[in-house]
């Protein structure tokens, strides 16, 4: 937690993310460490007006659980600034007001993809002020090519160390859990490898539907949504080597290092696999076709459902599939991490019936682990049966925009993604969007409040 005051600006103050995460999340963050410093700004194209901003603020605070006092005192110092950002003067303008309070400056750039890269296009013009951290959200380019242009921009305008491309899973509690799961535990990092592990598969699937969505999500679809960005780095998460520390050059060269290594399962793009919902139950209401829902452009084909399976070829991981999986108006919710550990080398004669191999559960919401074992059977001393270890983990205080916001606010880039992951992510999905959309893998159909197409099980 930063123990300096820190001005946060909103660009994009308006929108749905500052709304629904980034606020609700400084709540979070204000509630745990009530010493934190804000001068918080927002501006947006349009004018807001500073008393519905202030407003807007206030509820989004308590909404994140900030006890009321604090969200009101951070409301009635809030200011709201009309601003162009693809403005140059305006920018100008806007810059030398936030230095003039001498503070560490944030801009955080809650706004479209494209106008952010013209945004910061208009910074590297200026004359920015020492130390100016850029927080970008998600999609970081819409492929290889434009994600290193996205980051010669970005370098361009500060150093590396004080850009923050925000990926929320990495402020999941669960997520981080992995690290100190299988490094706190003598029994778990002596089999985290390809002898002992078997397939590993990283899910998150959704009841949801489009939920209006259709504006942002046709345009996007399950692979890009969640596997190029979230579920790879959760996979590079899962997979890396040890860190000597917890720091963030250590643990995000670690993540690259991992990335690197990482390749479509047998090169073979058109072994992924893309669907979309039809007509279907969900909770006794009914989900309409995806291609009917407002919005929606069926000639896009946007899958929404998508799966992909990576192999990290390095020699702890060689051979074991990685299948990576997303999905919405599905029939089971669960997202998280499914190990599948080999069967024992050997079993004593004497036993009935085989051992099933281990299974590790983690659960990343709701929070929870379980593991499988093999234990003799009730009743029948040489039968095994399966029993299973299971425990919910406490759910975290602190939001995951509120995690990744605390990084931003004490400049420590633990929890942001560096330029070069973003490039390998790309690098690894690439041939799988190109094969999509040169017609080379099928769009299967699966009905709303199923567990996908019954072909693919
Ligand atoms: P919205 O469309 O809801 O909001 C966009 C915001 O940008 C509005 O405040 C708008 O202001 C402002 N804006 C647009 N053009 C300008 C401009 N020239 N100058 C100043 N402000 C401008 O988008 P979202 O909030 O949904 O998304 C923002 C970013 O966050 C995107 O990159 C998205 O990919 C990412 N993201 C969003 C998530 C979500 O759940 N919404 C989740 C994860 C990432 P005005 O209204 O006045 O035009």
């Amino acid at each position: 937690m930063s123990a300096e005051p820190v001005t946060l600006a909103i660009l994009g103050a308006s929108g749905d993310l500052t709304h629904r995460l980034l606020l609700p999340g400084l709540g979070t963050l204000l509630r745990a460490h009530p010493g934190l410093q804000v001068d918080l700004v927002g501006a947006a194209y349009d004018d807001l007006g500073e008393d519905a901003w202030r407003e807007r603020v206030g509820e989004a605070l308590v909404d994140g659980g900030c006890r009321s006092e604090q969200a009101r005192a951070l409301a009635s110092t809030t200011r709201f600034r009309q601003l162009d950002v693809t403005d140059a003067e305006a920018m100008r303008a806007f810059l030398a007001e936030l230095d003039g309070a001498g503070h560490a400056i944030v801009l955080y750039f809650a706004l479209p993809p494209a106008v952010t890269q013209r945004a910061i296009g208009v910074l590297q013009g200026l004359d920015v002020p020492p130390g100016l951290r850029l927080a970008i959200e998600k999609p970081f380019g819409t492929g290889l090519h434009s994600a290193q242009e996205l980051n010669d921009l970005l370098t361009s305008v500060v150093p590396e160390q004080q850009i923050f491309r925000v990926d929320h899973y990495l402020g999941k509690a669960t997520v981080l859990n992995l690290l100190g799961l299988r490094f706190g535990n003598r029994i778990f990092e002596p089999v985290w490898n390809a002898v002992n592990i078997e397939r590993v598969e990283i899910i998150a699937d959704e009841a949801l539907a489009l939920e209006g969505r259709a504006g942002y999500y046709d345009g996007a679809g399950a692979l890009k949504d969640m596997i190029q960005s979230h579920l790879l780095l959760v996979t590079a998460l899962f997979a890396l080597e040890e860190p000597a520390s917890m720091d963030e050059l250590e643990l995000r060269d670690l993540i690259v290092h991992a990335l690197r290594a990482m390749h479509l399962w047998e090169d073979d793009p058109t072994q992924s696999r893309r669907a979309r919902y039809t007509e279907g139950q969900i909770d006794g209401r009914t989900v309409p076709d995806y291609t009917s829902e407002e919005g929606v452009d069926p000639d896009r084909k946007t899958e929404t459902l998508a799966e992909v399976t990576v192999e990290i070829r390095n020699s702890r991981w060689a051979g074991v599939p990685f299948r990576l999986r997303s999905g919405k108006a599905l029939g089971s919710g669960f997202r998280g991490i499914v190990v599948k550990f080999r069967p024992v080398a050997h079993l004593p004669s004497g036993f009935r019936n085989e051992a099933a191999p281990n299974m590790m559960v983690i659960g990343i919401a709701p929070e929870t682990i379980a593991l499988g074992i093999a234990t003799n059977g009730e009743g029948s001393r040489w039968d095994f049966e399966q029993t299973t270890l299971s425990a919910n983990l406490s759910e975290s205080p602190v939001r995951p925009y509120g995690e990744i916001l605390d990084g931003i606010l004490s400049g420590d880039p633990l929890l942001s993604v560096r330029g070069d992951a973003t490039e390998e992510l790309w690098r690894i999905l690439d041939p799988v969007f190109e094969a999509w959309s040169d017609g080379r893998v099928p769009l299967d159909e699966y009905t709303a409040g199923s567990y996908g197409p019954t072909a693919w099980n």
